[in-house]
């Protein structure tokens, strides 16, 4: 069977997760406004209750509880994000990513133009 055609395993699930959150953060507001601020607070909080691996999802309640995510700009989101996905990577014996590059890898793309592609994608 294709990849595909079965349901995710919690890789594939991580992988495409990960994706969606960190691009979410590379498109959220430069100042998130009041209620822009309280959706996000939302969606993350809700995630970590809904997420479907249970013992990922309470890994990030304690996390968040620990140090909640700041969600007045895109900057500090993003930043948050990338550091709580590291606290996942050393949990997991992974190497961390360098956050300094959070933006060229889930926004601009490197800047040798080998992702130019990415900039035609309309978000
Ligand atoms: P992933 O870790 O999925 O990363 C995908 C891509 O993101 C990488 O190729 C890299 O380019 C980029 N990247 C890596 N680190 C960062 C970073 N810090 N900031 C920005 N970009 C980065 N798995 C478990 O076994 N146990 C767990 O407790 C667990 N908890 C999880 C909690 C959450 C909230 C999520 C979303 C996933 C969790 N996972 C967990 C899955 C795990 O994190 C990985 O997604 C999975 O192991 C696949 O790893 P990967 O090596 O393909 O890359």
């Amino acid at each position: 069977l294709a990849e595909d055609d079965c349901p995710p395993d919690s890789q594939v699930l991580g992988r495409a997760t990960w994706t969606f959150l960190h691009t979410m953060a590379a498109y959220y507001p430069d100042r998130a406004d009041p209620g822009q601020q309280t959706m996000m607070k939302s969606l993350l909080s809700s995630f970590s209750h809904f997420y479907p691996c249970g013992r990922c999802a309470s890994h990030l309640r304690l996390v968040m509880a620990k140090d909640p995510p700041p969600v007045d700009s895109r900057q500090s989101l993003s930043q948050w994000l990338c550091q709580t996905h590291n606290k996942v990577n050393v949990m997991l014996g992974k190497d961390e990513f360098d956050c300094s590059k959070v933006d060229e890898r889930w926004r601009d793309g490197p800047k040798d133009g080998r992702c130019s592609w990415a900039q035609d994608v309309e978000y």
